[in-house]
């Protein structure tokens, strides 16, 4: 079987190799290179074409410490991203802004066509020595031998789906919101019934953007007055604003019963009236106009895995769970479990017998860092499958510029009950609310938009 692969390599897919990827996305492409870095050798099966088109946008700061290590921020640098200074909601009418300048970050969030930073990380990835091969779709994986998990995947070049695999001795699951392995392990669970959201998105052009000055402004002026992510809460869920180079991505958090029923037509017109009727946000879009057949739907969130490590196989990014966006943690989460999964890896390889070890520890950092994402952002949730312990014991080892921009955070939505608890229980937010008294957050009465 011959395929294009992406313009650097032309070649068959092996029967063989170290590591198979399923998935291109950041937590895939990421985890390609620091293993294609170390040494050895990675396939990775994309369903898709890449580009492919993807949502999550704003990035915070944060994800410049990943991008640092895997040797691509130059080349992010270069692309020409929008700068995001920071970020201003509406939540229960209060209107409060923060900018990542006030707690000392050097350099700013970005705001990204997801379709392009991807490709830009798998481009990354290929340069390094990840091989890539597209319009495959992996169906299951074989563990019966511990030794050589088979990988089964159908070739969409083909007509004939047949069956073809791969085998390797470590598999990592980056298939998203597919969560292919806890699918197939049956252990993918959604929060809670109260938790259970889906969300609607789709892009506009002309749209005026909020500005670092808490006014509005059109796009010509993106490089005199940063721009922040928009946030509104109303009474049935949230909405974002996000601008980007040539369109707006607008998408709205709601509930899942609210759109129970709907067909297509009925989403778009009940996502669109949603959107004109908030305060604030009709302004910005008051000059733009609706990207037909842009408006894209994802049910079914909040959800984690139980099982998300094991002896041969990692599940990592939204493979293992996905937190409402809220706080724009789920690419830098993508970053951070592929940096640990290709680091209990190479540890695994390089010392087999303690390879049950290095998955169990790799499980337990990332089930924590889940855990705290999942506290900040879920409201009431009652803690559902957070370890409270180690959600705590990571608030004491975070960085401090990073623990402080999402204690603040914690101020700025309802959503954030159960971390501000965590967060006195680990002695910690009597320190906070003592040394800088949350001063990042600017409460502003009114926004001039
Ligand atoms: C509504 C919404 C808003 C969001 N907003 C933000 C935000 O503002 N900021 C932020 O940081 N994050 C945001 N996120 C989250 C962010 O999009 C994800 O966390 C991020 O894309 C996860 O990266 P990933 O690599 O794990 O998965 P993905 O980016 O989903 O990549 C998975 C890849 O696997 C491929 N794949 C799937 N199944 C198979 C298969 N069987 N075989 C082969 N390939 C397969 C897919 O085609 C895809 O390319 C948002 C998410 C949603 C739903």
């Amino acid at each position: 079987m011959s395929i294009q692969n992406n313009g650097l390599k032309s070649m068959v897919i092996p029967k063989k190799t170290d590591i198979v990827i399923i998935g291109a996305g950041p937590a895939g492409s990421s985890a390609a290179t620091h293993l294609a870095h170390a040494g050895y050798e990675v396939v990775i099966l994309e369903k898709t074409i890449f580009p492919r088109n993807q949502v999550g946008e704003s990035l915070i700061p944060h994800f410049w410490k990943f991008t640092d290590t895997l040797g691509v921020s130059n080349k992010i640098e270069a692309e020409g991203f929008i700068h995001k200074a920071g970020g201003i909601t509406v939540w229960d009418g209060k209107i409060q802004q923060i900018l990542f300048s006030d707690f000392g970050y050097q350099r700013s969030g970005l705001h990204v066509e997801r379709d392009i930073f991807d490709n830009l990380l798998l481009k990354h990835a290929q340069a390094t020595g990840a091989y890539f091969f597209q319009q495959i779709a992996v169906r299951k994986v074989d563990f019966s031998d511990p030794s050589s998990p088979i990988v089964y995947f159908t070739d969409r070049h083909s007509d004939t789906n047949q069956l073809c695999f791969i085998k390797c001795s470590y598999v990592i699951d980056a298939t998203g919101h597919n969560s292919l392995l806890a699918q197939q392990f049956g252990t993918r669970q959604t929060i809670s019934h109260k938790m259970n959201f889906l969300s609607m998105w789709g892009y506009f052009k002309n749209s005026r953007y909020p500005g670092i000055d808490t006014q509005s402004h059109s796009l010509k002026s993106i490089n005199k007055i940063s721009p922040v992510s928009f946030v509104i809460s109303y009474e049935d869920g949230w909405l974002w604003h996000i601008i980007l180079r040539n369109k707006t991505s607008v998408g709205l958090v709601v509930h899942t019963d609210k759109t129970k029923g709907m067909n297509k037509q009925q989403r778009e017109a009940f996502f669109k009236q949603t959107c004109y009727e908030r305060p604030y946000l009709k302004d910005l879009l008051a000059p733009a106009s609706f990207i037909n057949n842009s408006l894209q739907y994802r049910p079914d969130y909040s959800y984690y895995s139980t099982q998300i490590c094991g002896d041969n196989y990692y599940c990592i990014g939204d493979a293992a769970a996905f937190i409402d966006p809220i706080f724009s943690h789920g690419v830098q989460n993508a970053f951070y479990n592929a940096a640990l999964a290709s680091l209990a890896i190479k540890e695994s390889l390089k010392k087999p017998s303690k390879r049950k070890r290095y998955s169990q520890l790799c499980a337990t950092r990332m089930q924590q860092f889940y855990g705290f994402s999942r506290a900040l952002s879920l409201g009431d949730f009652g803690c559902h499958g957070v370890n409270r312990e180690w959600v705590k014991s990571l608030m004491k080892a975070m960085p401090a510029l990073e623990l402080e921009l999402m204690l603040v955070a914690a101020e700025m939505t309802n959503r954030s009950e159960n971390f501000k608890q965590l967060a006195k229980e680990a002695g910690i937010w009597k320190n906070f609310i003592a040394q800088s008294q949350g001063e990042q957050l600017v409460k502003i009465s009114h926004l001039n938009f």
